[in-house]
């Protein structure tokens, strides 16, 4: 169980979850860090008192210094800043949460450091995944799973010690906002309707994701790296009432679902206390009060970003990163009102086909494909 953490990203929607998990489970916070949001890292650095604070940038940095100038709290900025957090001494675990790619290399550096890994940052498995889990494995470092639907998979995998009978995972969807619509009626939906999602309350970008259905693409890769799956045997069903959160199918046909109340602590709080259960400030799920429980088929031709995924990982090499770069550059501007929310996975399919494909073999090859990926989808939408 986790006794001392840092956190990634504490001033989004999972890393104030994580600290109000933190706080009942008295877990110690060694650092913590934000992009830009000043007023809530002060406010948290003043309740936890970590060792190290972390802001987006230097002049933010300077200014969160003068502001916490009576605390121990130590102030630096940036990716390095991000790295010296994923490091820091003391921490047993590092949860990420940040979004974006962003947090690829503060991730590679806490897991030289020896920290366990609680990751809810899904973009750093899908560009980094086979370093990632390949660092993992040579610093003997456990990644627990934050994502819930990843989290869902981990704790059916409990009661399965023979992985060959395991037969396939099932991913479940929401469907987002947009579910049951056809490709022309997405053509105009504007940036309020795609940030209104049905069940969960996220960050900007995930709620665009899960929008477009990028977030269950995404996360087809992030399980396949987690659990080391073929692709061909991780299924999505869309289920609206977000109450199933995943489920795994063994070779006798046996179906195993976890369930609860869309929640992210019951999630966050597992990776944290695995393989402990605790009492979680949680409401309890009460399966008389849902009317129903339903389950439909993913709909691959209207949304383009889940087929665009499958496309990436079954073709490999540096096609994830890709998808997810063009992703995230498509995402900013779709939220700048630059381009329509089909721009998205037009964008993303032709970066797949416009950037030159390679191994990976480091990471400086996974950072020159995210910013091919970028640049190409900057200079299509300047261009027009
Ligand atoms: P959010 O936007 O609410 O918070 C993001 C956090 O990261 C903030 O603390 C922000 O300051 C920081 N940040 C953003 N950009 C940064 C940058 N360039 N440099 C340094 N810090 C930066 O996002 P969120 O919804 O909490 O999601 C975080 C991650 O967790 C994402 O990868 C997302 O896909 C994943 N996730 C979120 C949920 C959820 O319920 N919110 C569920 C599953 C997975
Ligand atoms: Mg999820």
């Amino acid at each position: 169980m986790t006794e001392n953490i840092s956190i990634l990203g504490s001033t989004g929607s999972i890393g104030t979850q994580t600290l109000r998990v933190c706080e009942l489970l008295n877990i110690k916070v060694s650092a913590l860090t934000a992009n830009s949001n000043i007023d809530l890292l002060e406010e948290q650095v003043r309740k936890f008192r970590p060792a190290l604070a972390v802001m987006g940038t230097e002049e933010k940095a300077n200014e969160l210094k003068l502001r916490i100038s009576d605390t121990d709290t130590k102030v630096s900025f940036g990716l390095d800043g991000l790295c010296e957090a994923a490091a820091i001494d003391g921490a047993d675990t590092v949860l990420t949460a940040v979004v974006g790619m962003i947090g690829l290399k503060p991730t590679l550096t806490a897991i030289s450091a020896k920290k366990n890994i609680a990751l809810a940052n899904k973009e750093t498995l899908v560009a980094g995944g086979s370093l990632v889990m390949k660092s993992a494995e040579e610093n003997g470092v456990k990644i627990y799973p934050v994502d819930s639907e990843h989290s869902a998979i981990f704790q059916c995998l409990q009661g399965c010690p023979d992985r060959k009978a395991l037969k396939r995972l099932i991913l479940t969807a929401s469907g987002g906002p947009f579910f049951g619509r056809s490709s022309e009626e997405l053509k105009n939906v504007t940036v309020e309707q795609a940030l209104k999602h049905p069940n969960w309350s996220m960050g900007a970008k995930i709620t665009i994701d899960s929008a477009s259905m990028m977030n269950k693409g995404l996360e087809i890769i992030e399980a396949k790296w987690l659990f080391d799956v073929p692709v061909d045997r991780i299924d999505v069903v869309v289920h609206r009432e977000s109450i199933v959160h995943s489920m795994i199918e063994y070779t006798d046909n046996s179906v195993i679902a976890q369930m609860g109340v869309p929640d992210m602590k019951i999630p966050i709080q597992y990776a944290l206390t695995y393989p402990e259960r605790i009492e979680c400030d949680v409401p309890q799920l009460d399966l008389t009060k849902l009317s129903s429980l339903t389950f439909f088929e993913p709909d691959y031709d209207t949304f383009k970003c889940l087929r665009a995924c499958r496309k990436a990982i079954e073709t490999g090499k540096t096609a994830p990163v890709l998808v997810n770069g063009a992703n995230e550059e498509a995402v900013r501007l779709f939220l700048d009102r630059k381009i329509s929310f089909t721009d998205i996975g037009d964008l993303i399919f032709e970066s797949m086909s416009a950037v030159p494909l390679k191994e990976i073999t480091s990471l400086q090859d996974i950072l020159d494909a995210d910013i091919a990926a970028r640049n190409f989808v900057k200079s299509s939408v300047s261009s027009v």
